[in-house]
């Protein structure tokens, strides 16, 4: 079945056209990318060459995906927006929720009880505004959306900072937050700063162990987690016809651990067998019609450094496996140099769980490639060292795969299956430990590897792998073990090696199953309501416009050390509960972040009591007496996650300046929609010269405008003080968003 065949319809009739037009007034080729974001104008009359990396576009994109944490709040403000339905087809995913602890059936049952009031929330708003809604356990955001969703040349936004998955059927897919996401709702513009463009030419094919995830990593360890910032990351050259859909989508979803805007690649016969795979033939007989126009250009191909701001080669047969973390998903190492790093670093050797599953590697293919290695187990009569939790991308994959066997081979070896859902990614694991204070290392399939993110625990390493990988050290046991090099000794006390994993790219029966727990747009229009006395859910009151005044004295509410991400800011695992309800969630601001005065987290001096408090009750015990303060970060402020809590929660505690080295795009975005004010150093070491228990000014805000700076002054506590100046990205609509106190306040 094809879901929203009008609008694609409509989509593929005009887009050659459209590309025509763009071609003849800007009179040059262009990349794919180019092609995609300039065909989404939001008014067509505006095309012509934007400054990449300088210039604010307003873009139509064609659809919106949420999931249920972050939906919550999108939809929250919709409900503020006065109208009756959304302007593009949206949908709505239940995944985040749901904590894996005893299996899938168990844990929907559990998280439907728990949840109930939330889900019926989701449930209801989405009927109401003609929204899809997919319930608990039909499967994680991103899977659901390349399964059913994804076009090649289409552009969509979702309230997730993986929904560039997508563009492994070449669509630009972006995170954003719930505001951007209303904005596109309603039907409004949607502005981006024209990304800049990082060409990333594929050779060779790959082989043996290496899978699609070891592009990504690698590639995580050449940019860092913010050398993508501001940027779409367009793949191309020989290299990419021999990466599966799926392969493809993997990779651009980690596009996100490198701060990329976006990742994609251009259409060819993977997508092409995908998209039918997966009932939408009609989808691709009509991208196979304007095949040409969903890549870049011939003279692009021939000279891309002329047209894309920066290359990087990566030669697939060149390619090892990779291990990243821990900690952080750009410590890249490749597998011949891991065990050497384990060592060097004093990492916990054992291995003490793996993780396969999670939106980015749950496809059919890597599921079959896994399976291959856990069936030696039997074949070679090893045994499996460390447990095994599998979370399956969606209830087709798990379905399809419980018929072709996989779901068997890993229950053989003593796997835990989960629900379809995001599960261990996003902190909802309730895992079984005896010491939690013991240093431990696991081994994860998914994304992302920050300090606590999977179970909460400081005292995991968390490394980032293949699906294949995982498997092979989950067999093994040791982070030590290379399954290209080393053998394992079996019952019989043999020396046995793993063989290379096989692995299908899509089920040579078709896929079965898949529209379980889908709820189609349209249903019955029941009124909204939401309990007063709830702790889950809360309607929002609109955040005070600006005063017109500067800001003297704010107090210094927390100076961070190190980096801090949006987990950091707003945690996730226990807290997800409250993601509906502003006051609740914003108990957890910053409690992550490393205060740079102590080394301690969550402990700030408290001016009002002179001692040490947490942030949150610091911050609501100034807001109680009318007190504003400010925050004062390093490099890559906010980077991760897309959730606007961690924008909407000092908003909320009258925190009125974020004062960092640098922002994460999505994270700088939700800032100014919620009319915070952004700052960043112009000499950075500025930063060095903010003392715990200052008193800051800034001082610029009546003539603020495009460009200008502001000047920020230190009133230390001896009676001195010092001034310097910041500088800020806003245009003048953000301007407007800031002076009427947030963006939906501007409207
Ligand atoms: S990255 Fe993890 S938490 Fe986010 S959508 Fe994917 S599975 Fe869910």
């Amino acid at each position: 079945m094809v879901y929203d065949l009008t609008m694609l319809k409509t989509f593929y009739a005009s887009y050659v056209g459209k590309i025509e037009h763009i071609r003849n007034i800007l009179q040059r080729p262009m990349t794919l990318t180019e092609k995609i974001l300039y065909a989404h104008l939001y008014d067509e009359r505006k095309v012509k060459d934007y400054g990449r990396g300088e210039e604010y576009v307003n873009f139509r994109p064609d659809r919106v995906a949420m999931q249920d944490a972050t939906a919550q709040m999108a939809l929250l403000q919709f409900m503020n927006a006065g109208r009756e339905q959304v302007a593009v087809p949206s949908t709505v995913h239940c995944d985040h929720l749901i904590q894996a602890n005893k299996g899938a059936e168990e844990d929907i049952a559990t998280a439907t009880k728990t949840n109930e009031e939330v889900y019926d929330f989701l449930c209801n708003v989405s009927s109401r505004y003609d929204i899809g809604f997919w319930q608990p356990g039909a499967g994680i955001i991103h899977q659901v959306v390349l399964e059913n969703y994804a076009f090649p040349g289409g552009m969509m936004v979702g309230t997730d900072s993986h929904t560039p998955n997508a563009g492994g059927l070449g669509m630009v897919a972006i995170g954003v937050g719930g505001a951007d996401a209303v904005d596109v709702m309603t039907g409004m513009e949607w502005e981006l700063k024209m990304p800049r463009l990082i060409g990333v030419r594929l050779t060779g094919t790959l082989s043996g162990w290496v899978a699609p995830k070891d592009v990504i990593l690698k590639l995580a360890g050449i940019l860092t987690v913010k050398g993508g910032t501001n940027a779409i990351i367009e793949y191309f050259g020989p290299g990419t016809a021999s990466l599966s859909a799926t392969g493809k989508a993997t990779i651009c979803n980690m596009g996100a651990e490198v701060g990329a805007t976006t990742s994609l690649f251009p259409y060819d016969e993977r997508m092409d067998v995908y998209l039918k795979a997966t009932g939408r033939a009609e989808v691709a007989a009509m991208a196979a019609d304007v095949a040409a126009e969903l890549r870049a250009d011939e003279e692009v191909m021939a000279n891309p450094e002329k047209y894309y701001d920066r290359i990087i080669e990566i030669d697939l047969s060149a390619l090892e496996p990779y291990v990243n973390g821990p900690f952080t998903p750009d410590a890249a190492t490749p597998i011949s140099k891991f065990a050497e790093a384990v060592v060097a670093n004093n990492y916990p050797r054992k291995m003490e769980v793996g993780l396969i599953g999670s939106c980015t590697n749950s496809s059919y293919q890597d599921l079959s490639r896994a399976t291959s290695v856990a069936r030696q187990v039997k074949e070679k009569n090893l045994k499996v060292a460390s447990p095994l939790i599998v979370n399956p991308g969606s209830e087709q994959i798990r379905a399809t795969a419980d018929r072709d066997g996989m779901i068997a081979a890993f229950e053989g070896i003593g796997a835990t299956i989960m629900a379809n859902a995001c599960g261990p990614c996003i902190g909802q694991w309730k895992r079984h430990t005896d010491d939690p204070e013991r240093k431990n290392s696991i081994v994860t399939s998914f994304n992302r590897n920050f300090a606590k993110r999977v179970d909460g625990n400081p005292n995991t390493f968390a490394f980032v792998a293949s699906p294949e990988m995982t498997m092979a050290l989950t067999i093994a046991g040791d982070l030590c073990f290379n399954p290209l090099r080393d053998t394992l000794a079996n019952a019989d006390g043999e020396q046995v090696k793993l063989s290379e994993p096989v692995g299908e790219e899509l089920p040579r029966n078709g896929f079965i199953g898949g529209r379980e727990g889908y709820l189609a747009p349209g249903g019955a229009k029941t009124e909204i309501a939401v309990d007063a006395r709830s702790e889950r859910l809360q309607l929002l009151a609109p955040f005070p416009a600006w005063d017109g005044e500067e800001l003297p004295e704010m107090s210094l509410l927390i100076k961070v050390k190190g980096k801090c991400t949006t987990d950091h800011i707003s945690m996730a695992g226990p807290w997800l509960r409250f993601r509906g309800h502003l006051e609740n969630i914003s108990d957890n601001m910053l409690m992550g972040a490393v205060n740079a005065f102590n080394g301690e987290t969550n402990s700030v001096w408290n001016r009002s009591i002179h001692t040490y408090e947490t942030v949150s009750g610091t911050a609501k015990m100034y807001k109680s007496e009318g007190i504003r303060s400010i925050v004062v970060a390093e490099e890559n402020y906010g980077e991760g996650s897309s959730r606007e809590h961690a924008a909407m929660e000092p908003r909320f505690l009258n925190v009125r300046v974020i004062l960092a080295k640098s922002f994460a795009r999505i994270h700088e975005t939700n800032l100014k929609k919620q009319g915070m004010l952004a700052l960043t150093f112009i000499d950075k070491s500025d930063y060095d010269r903010i003392r715990e228990r200052d008193l800051i000014s800034v001082t610029g805000l009546k003539k603020l405008a495009p460009g200008s700076r502001l000047t920020v002054a230190l009133h230390h506590e001896d009676g001195s003080s010092e001034s310097f100046e910041v500088q800020h990205t806003y245009n003048e609509q953000q301007i407007g968003w800031f002076r009427a106190g947030s963006a939906l306040n501007a409207r």
